[in-house]
């Protein structure tokens, strides 16, 4: 069977990585979380004393990014590829609502955008990928054969997140988890290097009222539909 691009991008807590992974696992292709790529440096950062309430040291950021080495290794008992730091395994620690206060900002560096898009390119190079992420459809592969755009309202989003928080025993409390939500919705649509918008031909999918199940269904037709597409 051909194999295809899979390019899925949207606000932050829409399931965009449930429903990735469930489609990898489907059709035997990789998963890779691209919004990992972005906490990892912003780790590495935060690690490193360049960004924390008082200081953001974009300068110093962009002259040590040959030093950050961003790699996936597959958890054959999660099913999935989990992110790596320089050798080290940080899926835990870049999940926290701390990476998620300053990631945004690592984000919008055109230097780091650069140097992680090149590394998902050739990721992907090979098709047989499902990438999710906020620029996979307009700027990492705007050929996809299928682009979808999920999104939710904030609330919803807000609510998921908090729960994924909690469940993990972090200790926060609903309205910062929205505040956060809302910020990045804000930093992500309003950039100038590559802001968070539709691609074009992308399916939207707002899934505030779908179960897991009934969003699956409905992508998984889509995927056969562009797999069939090719063939
Ligand atoms: O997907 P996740 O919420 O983990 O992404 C964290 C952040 O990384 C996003 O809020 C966004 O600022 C940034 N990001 C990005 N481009 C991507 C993936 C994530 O700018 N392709």
């Amino acid at each position: 069977m051909n194999k295809i691009t899979i390019a899925i991008d949207g606000f932050s807590s829409t399931g965009k990585s449930t429903v990735a992974k469930q489609l990898a696992k489907h059709f035997g292709y990789a998963y890779i979380d691209t919004g990992a790529m972005y906490r990892a440096v912003t780790w590495y950062a935060m690690e490193n004393g360049l960004i924390n309430e008082n200081a953001f040291k974009v300068e110093a950021l962009i002259h040590q990014l040959p030093n950050i080495n961003i790699s996936f290794k597959f958890n054959e008992a999660l099913g999935f590829a989990e992110v790596h730091l320089n050798g080290v395994h940080i899926e835990k620690d870049i999940r926290t609502l701390k990476v998620s206060s300053f990631v945004s900002k690592i984000a919008a560096i055109s230097q780091v955008r650069h140097k992680l898009v090149e590394q998902q390119q050739s990721m992907g190079k090979g098709k047989g990928v499902v990438m999710d992420g906020r620029d996979i459809g307009t700027v990492v592969f705007p050929d996809a054969e299928l682009k979808l755009f999920m999104t939710a309202s904030a609330e919803t989003r807000a609510i998921r997140r908090y729960e994924e928080l909690i469940g993990r025993g972090e200790n926060v409390i609903y309205k910062d988890v929205l505040k956060n939500v809302q910020e990045r919705d804000h930093i992500d649509t309003t950039r100038k290097d590559s802001p968070l918008k539709k691609a074009k031909g992308a399916i939207e999918i707002d899934n505030s009222n779908l179960s897991l199940e009934e969003q699956f269904d409905k992508i998984l037709q889509l995927a056969k539909m562009a797999i069939a597409g090719i063939e």
